[in-house]
Parts: structure tokens; sequence; C-alpha cells
């Protein structure tokens, strides 16, 4: 197997952000990929989850303990209230992917957990975990980019199906979730170039907080997907921020333009059209994600792309991508999209076979960007 290359020797200054590209290894021959089974961990937000996935395919176990019902009343994740359900589930989430494995810990090959980008203090509370069990087990410990882990969802989606091929490099990756908004462009296999992502909001919070002004229920993802099924997309001519010569996005001036719309309208005493609204927003984002998305796979010669996070969920994003023959999309189904550990153990795979072995002493990286 080959050895992961070293470390740059340039000390790091405090709170560096360390991308996974400065510590990638080179990647392996798909026959040189070694077997292993690795044991995911996740806790960089609201989801606490395990699974186990063999060679980075297959999932033998996936357990996810969603808290949404508990951050509902705060119409977004409440860090404090996070961390702490977290440590509560952490231990019979960890214990039940393993047992739905059919599996001791010993007959896996390492542990793999998210060690960021997320909240600290939920953050801490997987790698802790995955720590202790390292500890005890004398397994591999191995810390995970939460948005490398979105990518490999797509590997474990082409396994489930027969029908559906791997993603083909170069390939054009579109993360859209929560928490990130960003447009990778892969090489090969643990290979990223950064090419942009959004200057303010992530297109879900942007989901999010347009519902909460429209008065519709937290995620606010799904409950604007369903409230446009019922609106005209084209009722409201709302702005879609191109931000041209770059692959950057910015959603903060189409959100300020829906507040502005819905406070004309209630100044007037009128009610606000809800699924017009709906519709529009969500066309807004959709056109400029999609667009962009397209063009900057012509721009970098991909053979396909692959859109993964929470609002790769989104029907209207889904129909635009599939409305186009230029390229394959791999878009994982919604159970992959959302934060996961199947995909945590997926990436954990690569990275464990490509022979990254992290100390104890490893310590999250909140901010952590990926390429
Ligand atoms: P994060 O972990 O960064 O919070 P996730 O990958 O868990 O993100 O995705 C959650 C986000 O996805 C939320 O902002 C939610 O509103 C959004 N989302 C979920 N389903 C949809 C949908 N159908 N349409 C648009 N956005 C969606
Ligand atoms: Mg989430």
């Amino acid at each position: 197997m080959t050895p992961a290359k070293p470390h740059s020797p340039a000390p790091l200054p405090p709170n560096a952000l360390i991308s996974p590209l400065s510590t990638s290894p080179a990647p392996l021959s798909p026959e040189a990929l070694p077997a292993g089974r690795i044991l995911g961990i996740e806790t960089s937000c609201d989801e606490t989850a395990a699974a186990v996935v063999e060679n980075g395919r297959l999932i033998l176990s996936s357990l996810v303990a969603s808290q949404v019902d508990l951050h509902a009343q705060y119409g977004g994740v409440f860090p404090e209230v996070a961390s702490r359900q977290h440590i509560r589930t952490i231990s019979s989430i960890v214990e039940g992917a393993l047992q739905q494995a059919h599996l001791n810990l010993r007959d896996v090959d390492a542990v793999a957990v998210t060690r960021g980008p997320g909240l600290p203090g939920s953050l801490v509370v997987g790698m802790n975990m995955a720590k202790g069990l390292a500890l005890g087990s004398g397994l591999p410990l191995i810390g995970i980019n939460h948005l490398e882990a979105h990518v490999y969802s797509a590997w474990l989606h082409a396994a489930e199906s027969p029908a559906l091929a791997e993603p083909r490099f170069p390939l054009l990756v579109l993360i859209v979730s929560g928490g990130h908004t960003e447009m990778i462009l892969m090489t090969g296999h643990l290979q990223y170039r950064r090419l942009g992502a959004t200057l303010d909001d992530a297109a879900g919070e942007a989901f999010d907080k347009v519902a909460r002004m429209l008065g519709l229920s937290y995620p606010g993802g799904p409950s604007i997907q369903k409230s446009a099924e019922g609106g005209n997309p084209r009722a409201f001519d709302l702005p879609r921020a191109w931000l041209d010569e770059t692959w950057n996005f910015s959603f903060s001036g189409l959100k300020t333009a829906v507040l502005r719309e819905v406070r004309r309208i209630q100044e007037r005493n009128r009610p606000v059209p809800v699924p017009d609204m709906a519709a529009s927003f969500q066309a807004a984002v959709v056109d400029v994600l999609v667009g962009k998305t397209l063009r900057a796979a012509e721009t970098f010669e991909a053979k396909d792309i692959l859109v993964a996070g929470g609002v790769s969920a989104n029907q209207a994003l889904r129909e635009a991508f599939a409305a186009q023959k230029r390229f394959r999309v791999h878009i994982p189904p919604l159970s992959l999209c959302t934060d996961n550990a199947a995909m945590i153990a997926g990436a954990g795979y690569y990275r464990f076979a490509h022979g990254q072995r992290d100390g104890l002493e490893m310590d999250v990286l909140p901010n952590w960007v990926l390429g």
C-alpha cells in the first residue's frame, strides 16, 4: 500500500485551514485498492449517525438520529442543544450500527469520523467517541472532511444500483447543503480543486430563511418545494446573482428581494401569495445553481457532474439537471444526500486505502475547506 505523503514541513499558523489537497496521497488505481470495512461516525451538525461500509461501496448498516424536531421550535439548528443531544444519542447509534451489520468492533478495519467542517461542539462529540473506540480497540483512526464525504455518497449510490455507472473524472462537483454551496473540480480520487463557493448564505440556508419569511415550516427546503408545487415560478421577477467571471454564488440579494416583496404586499394589507413566491424563489435558486454548474462543467471539460448535499433533494433542481443531455449527472437519493455516516465511512475507505492514519491528538476543524 502506498503510504500517505508527509504533511508539509512548514509550520502552520494557529487555526490554519488544512486542505485535504495539501495532504492528498497519489491516487491508487482501482485494482490496487485493498479491501476494507470502515465504521463511520458523523456528528457535524444536527444528525447523530453511524454506519459500516465495505470497500467504500457496500453499506452494511447505516443509522441516523435526526434532531430536526428538536430544532424546529428555533427555526434553525441551536448549537448547544445539538451537542447535548449528540452526547445522549451517540453510544446507542454506534452500537446499533454494528449490531445492524452483525459485526463487532474487531470485525472492522478502521474508525472514520467527521473532523470538519461543522459546529465545534457537535464535531467534538463524534471525534471523542471515535477516539475512544480507536484507543480501546487499537483500530486506526481517520479524520474525514464532511464535504468530501458528501462527494463519496455518489459511489455508494452507484453500488446500490447495477444500472448506474460510477462517476468519471474530471468530475464537476456541486455541493449544496444547509451550510455549504461549493463548486469543486475533482481530477481523481481524493484530488480536489475548489473553484468557488457562496459569498454569503448557503443555498439551503436561503431556503430555510425564505421559508421563515413566508411562514412555512422548518426545514425550509422541503416546505418551499411543496408550496411551490401550487405556484407560478414567473409570478415574481426575482434577481439571479450570476457573478460572471467567477464560480462563486450569492443568495443574500435574492433573500432580501423576497423580503422586500413580502413587506410591500403586507403594507397594502394584501395576503402574500405564498406558493407563487415560493415557486419564484425556487426557480431563481435553481437557475443559478444549474446554469453555473453546466457552464463550469463545459469550461473544465468535465466528463460528469455530481450534485450532493441536502438541497440536491430538490425536485426542481433534479428536473433541471435531467432536462439537459450534455452531461451525465449523478445525484444520490435523499437518504444519502442529507447527513449520514455511510458517506463518512465511504470517504473513510478511500482515505484508509490510501494510507491515511490520524493520531489521537487530532482535533476538529470547524472551518475546514475542501480543495
Ligand atoms: P447541512 O448539514 O449543511 O445543514 P444537509 O445536507 O443536512 O445540510 O441539508 C439540509 C439542508 O437541505 C437544509 O437547509 C434544507 O432546507 C435543505 N433541503 C432539504 N430538502 C430540500 C429540498 N427538497 N429542496 C431544497 N432544499 C432542501
Ligand atoms: Mg444536516
